[in-house]
């Protein structure tokens, strides 16, 4: 079984470094993966499969002004990083405040962000981030702990908003 990374987006979330600027706050690029449509950080793919509550009339797909955001069939949304000129006004009309403004920066900092099919920039992600935030490991997708498949490279280990909300109503 080849290693996976496994990164803990409850730790990874708010993690920020200092000494790196006014935004510090460091994430992963997978420059292949099959729903970036341009690249993406970690955290945006996370939020949109895990804590994104899929809105059935989406206020952010209405409102976004570029027709940037679109839902796949199981109701994902998905952004069109070609089309999307940044103008945030998805962020401020999310009810929940799923998304966050740094999603949308076309010039990545190479401090802040690493590809992480690169082994050097997986390597210095791994070593940035605390408290064991992202890891090699050899398993699969686990859900009885909260580790989830973002494909066959990447697990990720967050509550989904649907489970959140089983154990709120239960
Ligand atoms: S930031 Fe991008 S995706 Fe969001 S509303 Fe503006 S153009 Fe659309
Ligand atoms: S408005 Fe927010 S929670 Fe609703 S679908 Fe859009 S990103 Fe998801």
């Amino acid at each position: 079984m080849s290693k996976k990374i496994l990164i803990d987006l409850t730790k990874l979330r708010d993690h920020h470094i200092t000494g790196r600027g006014d935004k510090p706050r460091i994430d992963g690029i997978l420059s292949d993966h099959p729903n970036t449509n341009g690249l993406k950080t970690l955290r945006e793919l996370a939020v949109f499969r895990f804590t994104c509550r899929r809105c059935e009339e989406a206020p952010c797909i209405q409102v976004c002004p570029a027709d940037a955001l679109e839902k796949d069939v199981e109701g994902m949304i998905t952004r069109h990083t070609n089309l999307c000129i940044s103008c945030k006004s998805c962020v401020t009309i999310c009810p929940f405040g799923t998304m966050m403004s740094d999603f949308f920066e076309h010039h990545r900092d190479p401090e802040r962000y690493f590809d992480l099919n690169d082994e050097k920039e997986l390597r210095q992600f791994i070593q940035y981030n605390p408290g064991g935030a992202v890891k090699m490991v050899d398993m699969e997708e686990n859900p009885e702990q909260d580790i989830y498949a973002l494909n066959d490279q990447v697990l990720v280990k967050d509550i989904p908003y649907d489970k959140l909300k089983n154990e709120n109503d239960g």
